[in-house]
């Protein structure tokens, strides 16, 4: 970036989407409510900010654009209005035009592109989930198309959460159905990444699949497709009526549709992902799922709602490497303990990967467990 005048870079992140690049006034209000402030880190949203604002002089480590895990919280804060994310986003995206992302994301990134998935996996075993089990195939008529996460359809870990919630489905007789191979990663790493070439690319290519195939309705199990879905693919024309798998689990208990019955006698704390809460405003339907529960005691977090503590893996930072003393996780983990929760409950696979490893790395799995919503109401129902 040297090369080139630092206003016509400043100019440039403000074309790309940056627009309240130079309405900062380096207040640091963001960085003091940045949750790498709670751990041993050197990001400050701040000063990433100021690095936008001088055409990106002085980037020369990952660690000042890759830290932000775009959890959304200091956008809540900014007295300004700075939409914090949109810029770092507009920033990176200069960074991924010049080549100079981190490696391991460049990895991410030519899976998506080659396979259809971010874990380098084979695209024939996006399906390998529903081996054992009667999921349909999306046809005419078809009311909803469940879209599972990639990390749900490869994730062994995650695969549970893609089978309780097509169990809980199915039982009670909702009509859906899959797309199998087909499907592709809606690219919600990519753009978080900065490689808005790719992600338009997935964009195209999904809403034409979608199209085709005649689905007008999406159930999704992560908050971050939800968000794509229904905030990034509308700017760029293809509209979709997408639903959250909480809204729709919680929808189908109010009906009656399902009933849970079995008793689970534990408090549990529900951890609010920062896609579903901040991001999409939706905090009540996974905690009256909770609540709907025989025996089940809801305990809230110190930290809830709008004010939840992000996992860490938003934004690309899955696939990042935090040292141990840098990661949020381990920190709900040690709040969902003082909270008196036995179940740690999330909606989210990202959070799910990010909160078992936790709980395994603070040697705590004696002493809580780890579910999404979908399993635990799996378990309610007897599936
Ligand atoms: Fe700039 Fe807003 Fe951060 Fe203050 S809170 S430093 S105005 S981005």
């Amino acid at each position: 970036m040297s090369q080139v005048p630092f206003y016509e870079v400043n100019e440039a992140i403000v074309a790309m989407g940056g627009e309240d690049l130079n309405l900062c006034m380096q207040c640091g209000l963001c960085s003091g409510s940045c949750p790498w402030r709670l751990v041993d880190g050197e990001f400050f949203v701040r000063q990433m900010i100021r690095m936008g604002q001088l055409g990106l002089e002085g980037y020369e480590s990952d660690d000042i654009l890759y830290g932000c895990t775009t959890c959304g919280l200091c956008p809540q804060r900014c007295p300004r209005g700075v939409k914090i994310i949109d810029v770092m986003r507009a920033m990176r995206s200069m960074i991924a035009e010049a080549g100079a992302i981190p490696g391991v994301l460049k990895t991410v990134l030519g899976s998506v592109h080659g396979k259809g998935n971010p874990w380098s996996e084979e695209r024939e075993k996006r399906i390998r989930w529903t081996q054992g089990l009667d999921i349909p195939s999306f046809q005419e008529g078809t009311e909803y198309f469940l879209s599972i996460c990639c990390t749900s359809a490869y994730d062994v870990r995650s695969q549970k959460i893609a089978k309780a919630l097509a169990g809980i489905l199915t039982k009670a007789g909702v009509s859906y159905g899959i797309l199998g191979n087909e499907e592709s990663c809606c690219g919600e790493s990519v753009r978080k990444i900065g490689d808005e070439i790719l992600f338009a690319k997935l964009v195209e290519k999904n809403s034409q699949l979608l199209e085709g195939k005649g689905v007008k309705k999406l159930i999704v199990n992560s908050p971050h497709c939800l968000y794509t879905y229904t905030k990034e693919y509308p700017q760029m024309g293809a509209e979709f009526e997408t639903s959250h798998h909480s809204q729709i689990l919680a929808s189908l208990i109010e009906s009656g549709a399902i009933k849970p019955e079995k008793a689970i006698e534990k408090k549990i704390a529900f951890h609010d992902p920062c896609y579903l809460g901040r991001h999409s405003d939706i905090y009540d339907a996974p905690r009256s799922i909770i609540e709907a529960i025989p025996g089940a005691e809801l305990v809230e977090l110190k930290r809830n709602r709008r004010n939840s503590l992000c996992c860490g893996a938003g934004g690309g930072r899955l696939w990042m490497e935090t040292a141990p003393e840098q990661r949020f996780s381990d920190l709900r983990i040690h709040e969902a303990l003082e909270s008196g929760a036995q179940i740690l409950a999330t909606a989210c696979p990202y959070c799910i990967n990010m909160l078992e490893d936790s709980r395994k790395n603070t040697g705590k799995e004696d002493e809580i467990e780890v579910l999404d919503i979908s399993e635990l109401l799996g378990a309610s129902i007897g599936i």
